[in-house]
């Protein structure tokens, strides 16, 4: 104790900063204690809660934190069961959601009641590449020109540049758009079970060395990511060639099922979802046409130990219903769902046992398989968190709407 308070005291007369702590006690637990007593000391603030975890900082320091002084408590639901018919998901899941949402467990876990009992939802990954874009500068048009086509001739080069720098990583594909003077590769790299974000930036650095001593014209890259990427913001780029995972997940809900389920009919969803979804999200100018897809993705992200500032373009995406006979037809697409089940934050030991509690936890066998795997069962949890809000909405304010104008008067 009292190497602590004395390292509090050489703090409080700025003799020590935070970041030091760790090299001087030469253990990461301590140091988090110490900046919590420094804080409670000058801020007159308890932050006792902060402090009680499971989390071991000698684990985590240097790899997912800096400064640690304790850890946050999400509330973790579960819904399920959830039956999907994955390519790699197959089989009756149950889905980890941390939030302090009320109301949005249960929401997906009605809506996968409806599934499940409507026999399951079909889930396929349709592409699958991180992207990583560095930017170029040249002098002007031609040499522009000139670089695009170099690098499109030179994509295998590329490839065995990028493959210097991991096992599990692989440039798939080298999309060059010109401005201007101005060059972006956005390349686009398979990384097995790793959502692959420091995978693809560790191997772009790479191609943008090799083409800097391998191209003959004037071609110098100004910014590793060029933001054509797009990582963390919300774009177009990304909705239409997809980042990470494009998985789509489809079910037809028995007309029975959304009776006694759901407490609607196939066709108010229908009409809640193109009056909400489509017309709505057109006329505000939005570039995804859903409910609420960033309320499951978020709470998924959260328990899992995905990176949560990617729920931005992880949450873009269509929702689309078709009556069929008198069932309803329901897909939810998700163009970029950016996951992984090894890196970042699933190795926190309460994120991987969410992450096990699907059965995905770590590497998949073969490499990759798991976060195919867990790509489908989440975008088969948006879909049950979809179908249940849009019949909450048809069953209630349309159902009210059209009871008083509509079927009742006849
Ligand atoms: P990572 O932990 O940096 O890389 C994955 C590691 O796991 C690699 O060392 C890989 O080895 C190894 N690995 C072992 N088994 C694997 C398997 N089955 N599949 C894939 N890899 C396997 O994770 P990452 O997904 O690339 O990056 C995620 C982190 O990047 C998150 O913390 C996120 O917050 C952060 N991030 C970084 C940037 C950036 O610009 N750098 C941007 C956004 C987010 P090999 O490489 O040898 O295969």
């Amino acid at each position: 104790m009292e190497g602590i308070e004395e390292k509090v005291f050489m703090l409080e007369r700025g003799e020590l900063s935070f970041s030091k702590l760790e090299d001087q006690l030469g253990n990461p637990n301590l140091a988090a204690l110490v900046r919590r007593k420094y804080l409670e000391r000058k801020l007159n603030v308890s932050l006792s809660a902060l402090g009680s975890t499971v989390l071991d900082f000698k684990e985590l320091y240097g790899r997912n934190i800096e400064n640690p002084i304790g850890a946050v408590q999400i509330p973790v639901g579960v819904a399920g069961p959830l039956k999907v018919e994955g390519e790699y998901a197959r089989g009756e899941f149950y889905v980890p959601l941390a939030t302090t949402e009320g109301a949005l467990v249960a929401s997906v876990n009605r809506g996968a009641k409806a599934i499940t009992m409507s026999g399951g939802a079909k889930a396929r990954v349709v592409k699958d590449g991180m992207a990583r874009a560095p930017l170029f500068w040249t002098p002007g048009v031609e040499e522009a020109l000139r670089f695009k086509k170099w690098a499109e001739a030179n994509v295998e080069a590329l490839r065995a540049a990028a493959k210097e720098t991991t096992r599990h990583g692989e440039l798939r594909e080298v999309q060059p758009y010109v401005v201007g003077n101005l060059v972006w590769l956005r390349l686009v790299y398979g990384t097995g079970d790793a959502m692959g974000m420091n995978m693809a930036t560790i191997a772009s650095d790479r191609i943008c060395k090799y083409v800097e001593e391998n191209y003959d014209g004037e071609a110098k890259c100004i910014a590793l990511s060029g933001n054509m990427c797009s990582d963390k913001k919300p774009a177009a780029i990304n909705r239409l060639l997809g980042r990470g995972k494009y998985v789509i997940a489809e079910a037809l809900i028995k007309s029975q099922v959304v009776r006694e389920v759901l407490r609607t009919e196939p066709e108010l969803i229908h009409y809640v979802n193109a009056a909400k979804n489509l017309l709505g999200s057109a006329a505000a100018g939005s570039g995804s046409f859903n409910a609420h897809f960033a309320n499951i993705v978020a709470a998924v992200f959260l328990a899992t130990g995905q990176d949560a500032a990617q729920v931005v373009e992880s949450s873009m995406g269509y929702t689309w219903t078709e009556l069929r006979g008198e069932d309803l037809y329901i897909s939810v697409t998700l163009p970029s769902l950016e996951v992984g089940t090894v890196g970042g934050g699933t190795r926190l030991p309460t994120q991987r046992e969410a992450l096990s509690l699907m059965g995905v936890a770590g590497g998949g066998e073969p490499p990759g398989t798991n976060a195919l795997k867990f790509a489908e069962v989440l975008a088969a949890a948006v879909l049950a968190g979809e179908l249940n809000l849009l019949a909450a909405i048809a069953a209630g304010h349309l159902a009210r709407a059209h009871e008083r104008f509509g079927r009742a008067k006849h």
